[in-house]
């Protein structure tokens, strides 16, 4: 078993969740060190959308990574549900639409990739694109349809991976600021608003805070919060069956009736506010794609930082110099999809120090934090 007997966790989003619930019901001993509460930062914003295929079209070790994540969704539910309560999980596909030829051709280049990987795909003209979702605008040109791909209730998710993760032993200390990590003869001593916790292993999972938390002899990687808004609408027509991914907005289907619309890009440092432009941009991509929108009832908008990197790819890996730190962030926009494979992948790495070759192109090394 693990040589590192007492493992701390910082940051508790879906990643320090999913690594934690990981690490416990593998048997270690694990103490999470929270800030705020549990999906309190990027992860209560996600419209938890699974769609690697859409997300990383022409492959790639994102597209990599996230496949495998994919395939591992259906067992990581199960399993958090068994110890906890149940999570909004559906595989009903995804419907990205074509606004104009170009981009057709775009969808259709895609379709021949994932048909030469094996994936199920259909391409669909503009009649084909309504038949399989009515509500859409008369303007579209087509689209593909991915049966593989769907959303999770992300925060519900957080929120049961915590559940069952304390099942297994895990110790959450919300409201607990870690502000500096210290590597003493082997160990880790981690500063917390109340004094000193030492650990023998640290995984950080501080999202967009990574680059705040001071640690002697690291530099940490360069993590910068993309702040992103999404919409929830209270949806009046007949039911969406999926998710609609778009050039200007994506819609999920909601619980209750509801739809998620999603999401602006900002790079506006921490400002964690809503503002009239942005909920303004998503009214209208929705409007134009979905008219139907118009009778949609305003229910909230939604802020999160999404933890993004140089490269747009996650940091997954040991401190070089300090082995026993290892990183577990910037996850940027799918660390909804990327938690199983990165809890898996993390947790082989920290208890019984295999390095899966998936986690190569993601080593913090890329940066040079040394
Ligand atoms: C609008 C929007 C839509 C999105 N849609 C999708 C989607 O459809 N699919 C998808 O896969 N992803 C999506 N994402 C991205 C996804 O939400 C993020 O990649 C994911 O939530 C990152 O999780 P995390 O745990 O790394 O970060 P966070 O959820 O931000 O969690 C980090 C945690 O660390 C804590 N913390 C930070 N510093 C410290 C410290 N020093 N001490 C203690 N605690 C600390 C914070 O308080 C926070 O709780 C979306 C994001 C946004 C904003």
């Amino acid at each position: 078993m693990t040589t590192y007997p007492r493992i701390t966790v910082i940051g508790a989003g879906i990643i320090g969740c999913a690594v934690a619930y990981e690490l416990g019901r593998r048997g270690a001993a694990v103490t999470v060190l929270e800030r705020r509460d549990v999906a309190l930062g990027a992860t209560q914003a996600s419209a938890g959308m699974l769609a690697p295929f859409i997300e990383a079209h022409h492959g790639g070790p994102l597209r990599a990574l996230g496949v495998r994540s994919l395939e591992l969704y259906d067992r990581f539910i199960s399993d958090v549900v068994a110890d906890s309560r149940p999570v909004s999980y559906y595989r009903t596909g995804t419907l990205e639409v074509a606004t104009d030829d170009a981009m057709l051709g775009d969808l259709a280049a895609v379709a021949h990739q994932l048909s030469s990987e094996g994936v199920d795909s259909e391409l669909l003209d503009a009649v084909g694109a309504r038949r399989a979702e009515p509500h859409l605008s008369a303007d579209v040109a087509g689209a593909l349809l991915v049966p593989a791909q769907g959303f999770v209730a992300a925060a519900a998710l957080a929120q049961a991976l915590r559940e069952a993760a304390v099942r297994h032993g895990v110790i959450f200390r919300t409201a607990s600021a870690a502000s500096g990590l210290r590597p003493v003869n082997g160990h880790v001593e981690v500063t917390v608003d109340d004094g000193e916790h030492t650990a023998d292993a640290v995984v950080i999972a501080t999202g967009s805070w990574t680059g705040a938390l001071g640690i002697d002899g690291i530099q940490p990687p360069p993590v910068r919060p993309v702040r992103g808004q999404l919409l929830q609408l209270d949806w009046t027509g007949d039911p969406l069956s999926r998710v609609i991914f778009a050039p200007r907005c994506y819609v999920v289907p909601w619980e209750n009736g509801a739809v998620l619309v999603g999401a602006t890009e900002e790079e506006v440092g921490f400002d964690e506010r809503a503002t009239a432009g942005g909920v303004a941009e998503l009214l209208d991509a929705i409007g134009a794609l979905l008219p139907a929108s118009q009778a949609a009832g305003f229910e909230e908008v939604r802020v999160g930082l999404r933890p993004g990197t140089p490269d747009d790819l996650p940091v997954l890996g040991r401190a070089e110099v300090v082995p026993n730190v290892i990183y577990a962030t910037g996850h940027y926009r799918n660390g909804v999809l990327l938690a199983p494979v990165t809890a898996q992948l993390i947790a082989d790495l920290v208890l019984d120090d295999q390095e899966d070759a998936l986690l190569v192109p993601f080593t913090p090394a890329r940066f040079h934090t040394t």
